[in-house]
């Protein structure tokens, strides 16, 4: 059996790639415990530099199918002696700690936890230990475990230890491929990626079917040649080098940042928007941008020029869009500088659009085209979800699936927001009592958006109260979201709107809370339960001291008129640790879950929690996993 489970190996992983790497590993392991009839196995690789060992594989599953361990990092300071022979052990070592040793406590743990046993079934465990060894490197370990004595035979003992040296194999050449790779995509002066990079990016976001419009920035440095002209191409140098690590950074680690050569870059931003909403954040890039600093002992302002563009998948090609916005930013440059300009065929294009959805949108608000996603709202010290918030999104005949900011505008200029409101609202309800009577979600919030014009509409708040009637849904888990715009857009009405929606029993939102000032002095006299932090502030905590200061103010203004607090856009573990720390323990964003279409959504909550691998992680784990 044990030649063959090698053979077998072997050629399993001569054709895994980076990409198909972490199921083939798995693969391994569940093969050598059914073939060793062992209990478990794990694969751990070393990070010399900051002296860990990572949990990359395990067999078998957890039983409540969670993952956290796969993150799970042990640092080799840490006193436990199995660990210490991983970080430089060169030999395959079997080891059976006895009851009074502290690792023995912690295998016991481990497999009671994990796989639900009783400690008296785990009278004393076995493990054998092959490290993976690469150009005379201990690279990691695999480690197979028996939860009772086992005598390991030399057979066995040399299928674990030749798998082992063929898992190092294969971990070594899939890190050079991606060393390549890397190499392949990136430009050298920068670290940006290259121009082969972005046209493979924005292929796979133009192909048929998939969100947008796609936005394309565009940026050209202002004055680069004269600088190159008069302070040597050592200053241009570090003057491309050091614009390049600011628009990394204001980009956002999600945007896909390009430089195409000479002072030409390039951002695609992860999200689909408008050409409108592209060309506000070519703006404030443009100004966020903008420098003043000290070359060659020269006062220089650095300034840049944007040109805008958006691409819609399954209809525009990669060098359309991109010579779009190349137009757009010598527009911009012709206009002087220092300033975003948006490429006229995406103007036109625009009335276009917005032309055909009016045209498209009354029919498809009784079809099927619309639909909702709902992202989940997590309680961060617990994982569990607390609410869970509807997205309407638009299956659109010609241009794909649109995200709401591309349609509820023009819906609502079109006097549809209404309708759309009331479509959004019974289909939400719907399936949210749907859930309930399958006995899931019965102790959340079902968060609904509520455009400004539907807000002050006359017959809103009697359409509340009979849907959530008709599906027999307590208005207390109900809850409307409408964004400070509204608020201020006619403070009388939506006072009278709000003090009514409340007798019905419903809970009352302020969406995007902190992009308008003006609602801080109606908070006071406003039945509202939750404040929702804006994305922009959230995004880059745990690195903008400013961010803090305000989601801070934020968290003490809720505190002091006793509102609950969401904080939306949590895309980062920092983020995540900075407002625990700080006191706002819920929030929603990409970190924790994207959108998910209705039955995900169904199953996500009938599991009740979120596993939250990044606390894991971040917590640097002392403890041995194994
Ligand atoms: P919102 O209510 O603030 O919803 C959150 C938006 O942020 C969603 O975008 C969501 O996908 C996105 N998001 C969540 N986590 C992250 C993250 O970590 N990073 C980033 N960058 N974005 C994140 P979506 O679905 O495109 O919705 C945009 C806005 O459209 C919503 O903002 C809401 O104001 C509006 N909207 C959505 N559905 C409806 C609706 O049914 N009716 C009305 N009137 N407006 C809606
Ligand atoms: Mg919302
Ligand atoms: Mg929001």
């Amino acid at each position: 059996m044990s030649r063959n489970l090698v053979a077998r190996v072997a050629t399993r992983l001569m054709e895994t790639t980076a990409s198909t790497v972490a199921a083939v590993n798995e693969q391994v392991l569940a093969e050598l415990v059914e073939d060793l009839d062992i209990d478990a196995a794990f694969l751990r690789h070393n990070d010399h530099k900051v002296r860990v060992s990572k949990l990359v594989a395990f067999w078998p599953p957890r039983r409540d199918g969670s993952v956290p361990d796969w993150l799970t990092v042990a640092h080799f300071s840490s006193a436990d002696p199995i660990l210490s022979l991983c970080e430089n052990g060169k030999k395959l070592t079997v080891v059976r700690p006895e009851p009074s040793e502290p690792t023995y406590a912690r295998w016991v743990a481990g497999a009671q936890e994990r796989w639900g046993l009783d400690a008296a079934k785990i009278p004393s465990p076995s493990a054998a230990a092959a490290p993976l060894i690469s150009g005379g490197v201990t690279t990691g370990q695999l480690i197979c475990m028996k939860f009772r004595r086992k005598k390991w035979r030399t057979d066995e003992l040399n299928v674990i230890q030749t798998v082992a040296s063929l898992l190092a194999q294969l971990q070594a050449r899939i890190t050079a491929e991606e060393k390549l790779r890397n190499l392949a995509e990136h430009d050298d002066l920068t670290g940006l990626h290259n121009r082969r990079a972005l046209i493979a990016h924005l292929s796979e976001r133009l192909a048929p079917g998939r969100p947008g419009p796609v936005p394309v920035l565009y940026l050209d440095l202002d004055r680069l040649k004269s600088i190159n002209d008069y302070l040597g191409h050592t200053a241009g140098d570090w003057f491309i080098r050091t614009f390049a690590e600011q628009l990394r950074l204001k980009a956002g680690a999600k945007s896909l940042t390009a430089r195409l050569g000479g002072d030409e870059f390039v951002v695609v931003p992860d999200r689909s928007m408008s050409i409108e909403t592209a060309q506000k954040t070519g703006e404030e890039l443009c100004t966020a941008l903008r420098d003043r600093m000290t070359l060659g002992g020269h006062m220089i302002t650095r300034t840049v020029s944007v040109g805008v563009a958006v691409g819609m998948p399954g209809r525009d090609t990669t060098s359309d869009v991109l010579h779009r916005a190349d137009e757009a930013v010598l527009s911009a440059k012709r206009a002087g500088g220092n300033s975003a300009a948006v490429s006229s065929d995406d103007m036109s294009l625009q009335r276009l659009f917005r032309n055909d959805i009016e045209l498209h949108l009354s029919g498809e608000i009784d079809n099927d085209a619309l639909l909702l996603h709902y992202l989940p709202e997590v309680d961060l010290w617990t994982g569990a979800i607390v609410a869970t918030e509807a997205l309407v999104r638009w299956r659109h005949p010609t241009w794909g699936l649109l995200l709401p900011e591309s349609f509820i505008g023009v819906a609502e200029s079109a006097n549809l927001g209404g309708d759309l409101g009331k479509w959004v609202m019974r289909k939400a309800i719907a399936e949210f009592s749907r859930w309930r009577s399958r006995g899931v979600g019965q102790n959340i919030t079902l968060r609904l958006n509520v455009s400004p014009g539907q807000l002050i509409s006359r017959g809103f708040v009697s359409s509340v109260a009979e849907t959530i009637d008709e599906f027999g849904i307590d208005g207390g888990s109900i809850c409307l979201e409408i964004t400070e715009r509204a608020v201020v857009r006619d403070i009388d009405t939506t006072r009278k709107t709000l003090e009514a929606l409340k007798e019905v029993g419903v809970q009352i939102a302020i969406d995007d809370f902190g992009t308008g000032y003006a609602v801080l002095s109606h908070l006071k006299s406003l039945p509202v339960d939750t404040l929702k932090i804006d994305t922009s502030f959230v995004r880059d905590l745990g690195t903008s001291s400013r961010d803090l200061a305000i989601v801070r103010a934020i968290i003490g203004l809720a505190e002091a008129f006793d509102l609950q607090l969401v904080a939306e856009g949590v895309e980062t573990p920092a983020a995540a640790l900075t407002l625990m720390r700080h006191g706002c323990h819920r929030a929603q964003g990409y970190l924790l879950s994207r959108p998910l279409p209705g039955n995900a959504m169904e199953s996500l909550l009938s599991s009740r929690w979120m596993p939250m691998p990044f606390l894991a992680d971040s917590q640097a784990l002392t403890s041995s996993t194994i």
